[in-house]
């Protein structure tokens, strides 16, 4: 299956054209992304309406460009995927619309795309890998770990009661100075300094692997102020230690383990699948390693282009749906929230 993928939902424009084979294997023949960085950097974040304009003025060149990479005519595709949410709503409501037309204009098939599915399923299509799987989704929006039973069935082990993690680092940077976004930006500066300022483990211990990230970054601001003004190395301690906070994960991880391993058939092999935007940071890629080492779990981790948002994923997760047969129709609608678990118990009160 041959499908054209379209992601708009907050402020990468991005269009892909991905290929599933029989076999189960992926192969991404075109994977187009234009950032908007430069829009939304003069307001350390992203602005919702600046978002929704860009993607108008730069999805169709991002297609036609896709599409021309993969050396694919409209006419070759099994299907058109777009991200239908959770995210930005006018953004998404620019690449969902686009994606229709496309289908209806083609006459193939559609396919509305969660995109928490399309991290979800992300390692797939560069890995060997298929459910059941331990996932732990790290993006700027949320964090959670969750058991991957099947394309379309997911239970939620965990979440943030607070801040999602990509969101700590985003806030963390922009308190120090740093650029936007802020997730590399941290890694960096941690490279060259220590973890010597003591910042607290939220959550650590509790039984249900839930995080809780804001105090973190309360304690960051506070440290910085305490140190103001910032030498560089200064700034570069401060960044050691919110990396090291990374020891969150590794309690919440192993905790979601124990779990996970109580809800999949005895037998089963283990695996723990990272995705999401915070997944291509390197020092927490080291921990999820140790880890997976510890428990006997084999590690599975995109690579960091495609830990962030792309619309390969969208294609990909498009193209798993397809082949089970799972489209939708041109009502589908534009969702701002969009649960990969609507079962979930709310996560409020996990912690007390
Ligand atoms: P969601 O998927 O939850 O809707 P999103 O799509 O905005 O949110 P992603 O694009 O998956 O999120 O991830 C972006 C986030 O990843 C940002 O918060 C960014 O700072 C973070 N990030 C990207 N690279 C790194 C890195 N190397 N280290 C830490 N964080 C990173
Ligand atoms: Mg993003
Ligand atoms: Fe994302």
């Amino acid at each position: 299956l041959t499908l054209l993928g379209i992601e708009t939902s907050c402020d990468e424009t991005a269009a892909a054209v991905v290929r599933l084979y029989p076999d189960g294997h992926g192969e991404i023949l075109a994977n187009v992304i234009r950032a908007q960085l430069d829009l939304h950097a003069a307001y350390g974040g992203v602005v919702p309406e600046i978002a929704a304009r860009a993607h108008v003025d730069l999805l169709d060149p991002a297609i036609r460009q896709a599409m021309s990479e993969a050396s694919v005519d409209f006419g070759d595709l099994d299907g058109v995927a777009a991200a239908a949410g959770p995210g930005l709503i006018g953004g998404v409501i620019v690449g969902l619309t686009t994606a229709k037309a496309i289908a209806l204009g083609c006459g193939k098939p559609f396919v509305a795309v969660n995109h928490l599915e399309a991290h979800a399923l992300s390692a797939g299509l560069t890995d060997d890998v298929a459910p059941p799987y331990l996932l732990l989704l790290v993006s700027g929006g949320h964090t959670q770990l969750v058991v991957v039973h099947d394309v379309g069935r997911y239970t939620r082990l965990g979440t943030t009661l607070d801040d999602a993690l990509g969101e700590a680092f985003d806030k963390a940077a922009k308190l120090l100075g740093l650029g936007y976004p802020g997730g590399p930006e941290v890694e960096r500066h941690a490279a060259r300094g220590k973890p010597v300022i003591p910042l607290p483990r939220p959550m650590t211990g509790r039984p249900e692997p839930h995080f809780s990230l804001a105090g973190l970054k309360t304690a960051l601001r506070q440290e910085a102020m305490a140190r103001a003004p910032l030498s560089d190395q200064d700034v570069a301690d401060l960044c050691a230690s919110f990396q090291a906070a990374s020891d969150v994960v590794r309690d919440r991880v192993l905790r979601a383990m124990a779990l996970f391993e109580d809800r999949v058939p005895e037998g089963t092999a283990l695996t723990l699948v990272a995705a999401g935007g915070v997944a291509a940071n390197g020092p927490l890629r080291t921990v999820l390693g140790e880890v997976a080492v510890a428990r006997g779990y084999r590690l599975v981790v995109p690579p960091p282009a495609l830990c962030t948002d792309n619309a390969a994923m969208i294609a990909w997760a498009g193209a798993q749906r397809l082949a089970r047969g799972l489209t939708d129709d041109m009502g589908a609608a534009a969702r701002a929230r969009w649960p990969l678990d609507p079962e979930a118990p709310p996560a409020l009160g996990a912690g007390v």
